[in-house]
C-alpha cells in the first residue's frame, strides 16, 4: 500500500534536528517506509541526517510518500506533527540555531549523533548546625558509612572493568586512596566534631581547603589531580544524600554523552556499542578521565566549560575529536561537509593504522626508530599496539603524585618490573624523578618557589634528597633484570651534576652487590638534554654518557625564556626558532662524533612538520605521544630521506621561525602530497616572527 501527501513546514525553525528526530521516532513505530521529496530529490524519512540534508526552512513544501502497512494512520500522524509545528509553540524554546563550541581534544575521530545530557547536577549541600553530642555522633557515623559505601562502589567498578580500560585499575585505586587520605578523611571528621556541622558541609569545607592548597601548586600535573578529589567527594556527597547517579550503564541507544564531568568510574561503565562520543564541561587533557577515555577509542572533547548548559538532550551534534570543535544543531550544509570529512578521516586513519606495525623505514632504505612516551604503566600496552618499538621516555612521576608521602621501593619495583616485562625485548628508557620541591614539604604553600621551572626540581631535587633518589635507583636497578632498561637523568645542566648522579647510582649498585641482588650491570646511562648549557657542552657530556635524548619541551622553554605553562607567552613558544634548531643540530653532531645514540623525545617528535626538520638534522630515533605514532610511521615509510636531506640543506641558515615554517610546509607538500594536502589532521603553528 502507498500513500502520498503534500506537507508544508509551518513551524518557525523549519525541519531541523528536533523536528527530524520526531519524524524518525514516528517512522520507527510503523512497519512502513517513509520518503520525502523536495524539488526533485528523494530522501529516506527514517534517517535524521537525510531529512536534515533536505534543508527545509519554514514555508517549504515537501512530498511525503509512505509504502507498507497502515500507511493512512502513519500519514495522518505525520501530518499531525507538521500541523502541530512539531510541538514547537508548546515547547517554545528549542534552539536549532547552529552553535559552535571549542574544547580540548582528547581522543580523535569525527562523529555525528544525538546528545544525551547526563543530568548530574552537583549534589545540593545543606548547611545544618548540630545541636548536641548525639547529632554529632550520628553525622560522624553517616560520614563513615558514606565513605565505606563509596569504597565498595569503586571496588565494584574495578571488578567489572571492560577490557579496553583494564590497565587503568590503578586510577580506581587512587580514588579509593583519596577517600581515606589524611587531608580529606580526618579533617572532615574533625570539622563535624569541632565545628558541629553536618557531614556534607564539613566535607565541602575540607574540599575547599584542598582546592586552596592545590591552587598554589605550580605543577600542572599535581594541580589537575583536583579532578579526582572532586569526583571522589561528589560520590560521597551523593551517598550522604541517598541519591543515585544517572547511570551510564543504562544507556541503550546510540548517543554522545554530555556531562559536567565524568569520573574514572563512569568511564568503566560506558558501553561503546552505544556511547559514540563524550563531551565534558571540565577537565584537561591530562585528567584521569581524559587518559582513560582515550582507551575507549571514541571521540572525546573536554573542558568545554558550558556544554551542559548549551546542549539539550536530543540535540544533534557534530564532534570533531581532532580539533576539539563541537557543532550544536548543525545546518544541513555543515552536516554534509562533516560527513565528507568523517569519511576522509576514517580513510586516513585506516591507511595509517595498516602500517603501524611495519618498520619505520624510508623508501630509500633508512631505518628510523619510533618509540613512545608514557606516564603510566597502563599506557605501555597501548604504546606497543600503536606500533612503538619500545618506550623512549617513561616519566616516572605518577607514583609520586598520587600520594602525599614518597612511594617505597616495593611499590616502585612492582611498577618498573611490570613495565620491563611488558615491553621486553624492546627497551624502556626510564627517566628518574622529574618533580618539583613542593612534594617534600608537609605544607606545600611553604615550599612554593617563585620560579618553580628554575627551582629545586628534577635532578637537583634528587641530588638534594638522596634517600628518595636512592630508593628509586634501587627499584630501577632491581627491575632491570626483567627487561631491557636504559636509565636517563633529566635536567642535567653540567658535567659535575651528571657525574654526581652516576656516583650515587654506583653506590646503589654496590649496596645491591652487598645484598646479593642481581641487576643489569650494563644498563646504558644517558642524559635528557633539555637545558641550553647542556647543548653548549654536548661534546663534553657525550664523552661520559651512553646516549642522549633531547627534551625539546623544556629546551625551548629555557632557550627562549618562555614559561611553557604560561598562556600569556604561549605565542612566543617557537619550536622552529632558528636557535632551537641549531641547538638540536649541535647535540646530534656531538653525539655522532662520539658515536653515542641521540634521540629526541619532546613533543616536536610527534608533529608532522617538525619531524621532517628533525630527520633532515640526522636524527634517527624519536619518542613521542602514542597517538602520533601511526601517522609519523606512515610518513616515514613514504619519505625519500636522501631527497629530503638534500632539499633541506640551508635550513639552519633561515633567520626566523616563520621562514622555517614556510620553507618546511612547501617542501612537505611537494615531498608528501598525499599527507599534507589532506586537512584531516592539524600540525601546530610554529610561531610568527
Ligand atoms: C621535555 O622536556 O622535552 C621532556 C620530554 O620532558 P617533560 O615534557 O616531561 O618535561
Ligand atoms: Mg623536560
Amino acid at each position: 500500500m502507498e500513500e502520498i501527501r503534500s506537507l508544508k513546514v509551518i513551524n518557525q525553525f523549519g525541519m531541523h534536528a528536533r523536528a527530524a528526530s520526531q519524524i524518525v521516532g514516528l517512522a520507527g513505530k510503523y512497519k512502513a517506509k517513509l520518503f520525502f521529496k523536495k524539488d526533485t530529490r528523494w530522501v529516506d524519512g527514517s534517517s535524521i541526517l537525510s531529512i536534515l540534508s533536505l534543508a527545509c526552512p519554514k514555508g517549504s513544501e515537501i512530498e511525503a510518500r509512505i509504502v507498507g502497512k497502515d500507511v493512512k494512520g502513519f500519514m495522518d500522524e505525520l501530518e499531525g506533527l507538521f500541523k502541530g509545528k512539531f510541538g514547537e509553540t508548546a515547547v517554545g524554546h528549542y534552539r536549532p540555531k547552529k552553535r559552535i563550541m571549542k574544547g580540548f581534544p582528547v581522543s580523535p575521530g569525527i562523529i555525528i549523533g544525538k546528545a544525551h545530557n547526563l543530568n548530574r547536577s552537583k549534589t545540593q549541600i545543606f548547611h545544618t548546625k548540630l545541636i548536641n553530642r548525639k547529632e554529632v555522633d550520628t553525622e560522624i557515623d553517616r560520614f563513615r558509612q558514606a565513605v565505606d559505601m563509596a569504597k565498595e562502589q569503586i571496588q565494584k567498578f574495578k571488578s567489572n572493568m571492560p577490557e579496553q580500560v583494564k590497565g587503568y585499575a590503578l586510577v580506581l585505586d587512587t580514588h579509593s586512596m583519596i577517600l581515606h587520605d589524611s587531608l580529606l578523611f580526618d579533617p572532615t571528621l574533625k570539622r563535624i566534631k569541632n565545628e558541629k556541622i553536618n557531614a556534607g558541609w564539613a566535607l565541602e569545607k575540607t574540599v575547599n581547603k584542598i582546592h586552596q592548597l592545590f591552587k598554589k601548586v605550580e605543577d600542572d600535573y599535581i594541580g589537575r589531580r583536583m579532578d579526582d578529589v572532586d569526583s571522589v567527594c561528589e560520590r560521597v556527597l551523593r551517598n550522604l544524600a541517598g541519591v543515585q547517579a544517572d547511570s551510564l550503564a543504562e544507556i541503550k541507544e546510540e548517543v554522545i554523552i554530555v556531562a559536567h564531568s565524568l569520573s574514572p568510574c563512569d568511564i568503566v561503565e560506558i558501553n561503546v556499542s552505544y556511547v559514540i562520543g563524550i563531551l565534558t564541561d571540565v577537565g584537561s587533557q591530562t585528567s584521569h578521565m581524559a587518559i582513560m577515555s582515550e582507551a575507549l577509542e571514541i571521540p572525546v572533547v573536554v573542558g568545554l566549560e558550558s556544554a551542559t548548559d548549551m546542549i539539550l538532550d536530543g540535540d544533534l551534534l557534530i564532534v570533531d575529536g581532532n580539533t576539539g570543535e563541537v557543532i550544536i544543531n548543525p545546518d544541513p550544509d555543515t552536516i554534509v561537509s562533516y560527513e565528507d570529512r568523517k569519511k576522509r578521516y576514517n580513510r586516513y586513519k585506516s591507511a595509517i593504522d595498516r602500517v603501524r606495525h611495519l618498520p619505520a623505514e624510508t623508501v630509500d632504505g633508512y631505518k628510523i626508530k619510533i618509540k613512545a612516551n608514557i606516564e603510566l604503566l597502563a599506557e605501555a600496552k597501548a604504546a606497543i599496539e600503536s606500533g612503538a618499538e619500545g618506550i623512549g621516555l617513561y616519566r616516572t612521576e605518577y607514583l609520586y603524585m598520587i600520594r602525599r608521602d614518597f612511594p617505597d621501593e616495593k611499590a616502585l619495583f612492582d611498577d618498573y618490573s611490570q613495565i620491563a616485562r611488558m615491553v621486553a625485548p624492546n627497551p624502556v628508557t626510564i627517566r628518574t624523578l622529574d618533580i618539583a620541591s613542593g612534594k617534600m614539604e608537609s605544607d606545600m604553600e611553604a615550599a612554593r618557589e617563585a620560579n618553580p621551572a628554575l627551582g629545586l626540581r628534577s635532578i637537583r631535587f634528587c641530588l638534594n634528597e638522596r634517600k628518595v633518589f636512592k630508593t628509586q635507583l634501587r627499584a630501577i636497578l632491581r627491575a632491570s633484570v626483567y627487561g631491557n632498561f636504559r636509565l636517563m637523568f633529566p635536567m642535567i645542566s653540567g658535567l659535575g651534576q651528571f657525574l654526581e648522579a652516576k656516583r650515587i647510582l654506583k653506590s646503589v649498585m654496590r649496596s645491591l652487590d652487598r645484598d646479593g641482588i642481581k641487576y643489569d650491570r650494563d644498563m646504558p646511562i644517558g642524559i635528557l638534554i633539555e637545558i641550553p648549557s647542556a647543548t653548549s657542552i654536548a661534546d663534553i657530556l657525550a664523552k661520559h654518557a651512553d646516549f642522549f635524548s633531547i627534551g625539546t619541551n623544556d629546551l625551548i622553554q629555557y632557550a627562549l625564556a618562555i614559561d611553557r605553562d604560561n598562556e600569556h607567552v604561549a605565542h612566543l613558544y617557537e619550536p622552529f626558532h632558528p636557535a632551537v634548531l641549531r641547538m638540536i643540530h649541535q647535540v646530534v653532531d656531538a653525539g655522532n662524533k662520539e658515536g653515542i645514540e641521540v634521540s629526541l623525545c619532546g613533543e616536536m617528535a610527534g608533529d608532522p612538520l617538525s619531524i621532517l626538520i628533525l630527520l633532515s638534522l640526522e636524527l634517527k630515533e624519536f619518542s613521542m605521544n602514542i597517538g602520533s605514532i601511526p601517522l609519523i610511521k606512515k610518513m616515514i615509510r613514504m619519505l625519500p630521506l636522501g631527497e629530503l636531506r638534500d632539499g633541506f640543506t640551508g635550513i639552519l641558515q633561515l633567520s626566523t621561525s616563520k621562514k622555517v615554517e614556510d620553507f618546511v610546509l612547501r617542501k612537505a607538500k611537494s615531498l608528501l602530497p598525499d599527507i599534507f594536502d589532506e586537512d584531516v589532521f592539524r600540525y601546530r603553528s610554529h610561531g610568527t616572527t
